[in-house]
């Protein structure tokens, strides 16, 4: 849907029906699809005519809405999967090995953090962080012939960081790999990071595509720009002994990424979603343009009352002018910085569960991202093992309540606020 604004797309794209058919997004809920014959399916499975033989692989509910996500980034191809998590784990193996690297952002979120840190060590798959204090020199000694590619996130979950996408992207590049970004938080509503450079983009569709906090799922998307051919990355480039000995990037072209990562890597991990979940999902993109304008409505507001209130200690949020990534943010979401705030009670720990215990339209929980306001005190919660210098070293201070700003009026999640911040001392 070249020619359409990104509003027109999120309600649109995906979904085409033809001549007396079902206006809306029908549920395949089949795994396996009929043939009239042998020949035809031999040639699906030597991936030589396209179609859906098996819902493992593909499925036309996914389908149409892989194609929808694909659209609203600008990119070739999408791939649904089970989680963010899945996509995030699915993209860095479909092109990296044992025995190789990759460059990430360290500011991001902590499942990624473990993924990378923890489990991908274990199958020789090394993290090399990029902090914030680095040079541009100190950055590129992080790179060596074994290094296949870097990551960030657009805004970095929960240190709301924004990513200098042209600049990791120039960095990449300049080594001859593709920069994978994680746009969840942003969405492609506030940023498409493929028009600054990013060669891979990865969702956690859990967060506000979904947006009612109804399904766990991820996505990853292809730009179809990175050139492959450069000898770093032979399993797109030399044949795939799981098809016949396919190229994917002869046959495949410009999805050849993609392709990959769903015919092999989908196909062998099992982490297709459910034709249901996938229709939830659509049900979310088709408002997704219209919640982000108000979550960044909201929080925008929320954080600059916050900052003007005497109780409180500090205040992350992108948009405001005291954020030290406030130039980033203008040039990287200039409609806005989604809807998650961080910030700081004075009177520390104590005063930050008291304030959270206070509140009453405003539910704790261990999620972001959704149409409804909420909060979490990691000190508190996900991270309560640690001392208080131990969450000073993690960038967490015990002070410190994360606030995502939620679709309701702003007044009345002002007036929570408020009357909770009346409760502390
Ligand atoms: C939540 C999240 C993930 C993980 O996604 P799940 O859907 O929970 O598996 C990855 N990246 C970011 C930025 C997230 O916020």
């Amino acid at each position: 849907m070249e020619n359409f604004s990104i509003e027109t797309k999120c309600i649109q794209s995906g979904y085409k029906p033809e001549n007396g058919e079902p206006r809306v997004l029908p549920i395949y809920q089949s795994t396996t699809y009929k043939y009239d014959s042998a020949n035809h399916l031999g040639d699906l499975f030597d991936l030589k005519a396209p179609g859906h033989m098996y819902s493992r692989i593909s499925n036309p509910t996914l389908a149409c809405v892989e194609d929808k996500i694909a659209d609203l980034e600008g990119g070739v191809g999408a791939a649904l999967t089970t989680s963010g998590q899945a996509a995030n784990l699915l993209a860095i193996l479909n092109i990296t090995s044992s025995g190789q690297n990759f460059v990430s952002l360290s500011s991001i979120y902590g499942g990624t953090v473990n993924l990378f840190a923890v489990t991908l060590k274990r199958l020789g798959i090394e993290v090399r962080f990029v902090t914030p204090e680095m040079t541009e020199s100190e950055i590129d000694a992080l790179f060596d012939e074994n290094t296949r590619l870097v990551f960030g996130e657009t805004i970095a979950n929960p240190a709301l960081t924004v990513l200098d996408i042209e600049k990791y992207a120039k960095i990449a590049h300049k080594h001859n790999l593709p920069l994978l970004v994680d746009n969840t938080f942003a969405t492609p509503i506030l940023c498409r990071p493929f028009e600054f450079g990013a060669d891979i983009v990865i969702h956690s569709t859990t967060k506000y595509m979904d947006g009612h906090a109804t399904v766990v799922g991820g996505c990853v998307v292809d730009s179809g720009k990175f050139d492959w051919n450069n000898g770093k990355f032979p399993e797109l480039t030399e044949p795939d002994e799981s098809y016949h000995g396919v190229v994917y990037t002869e046959q495949f072209g410009k999805a050849a990424f993609i392709t990959k990562l769903r015919v092999q890597l989908i196909r062998d991990f099992g982490v297709a979603p459910s034709a249901m979940n996938a229709f939830l999902l659509n049900m979310g993109l088709e408002t997704l343009h219209l919640r982000m304008e108000r979550h960044c409505e909201n929080a925008l507001a929320v954080a600059k009352f916050l900052e003007s209130n005497d109780k409180i200690a500090w205040v992350n949020y992108p948009k405001l002018n005291s954020s030290s990534d406030f130039t980033l943010a203008e040039k990287y979401l200039p409609k806005g910085a989604c809807g998650v705030i961080s910030f700081g009670i004075k009177g520390g720990r104590e005063a930050a569960v008291k304030f959270m215990d206070s509140l009453k339209l405003a539910a704790i929980v261990v999620h972001v991202a959704d149409a409804r306001t909420c909060v979490l005190h990691p000190a508190s919660t996900t991270h309560r093992q640690l001392t208080d210098e131990q969450l000073k070293a993690a960038g967490i201070g015990p002070d410190l309540i994360r606030m995502s700003v939620g679709i309701e009026n702003v007044n009345d999640i002002i007036n929570d606020i408020k009357q909770a911040l009346n409760e502390v001392r």
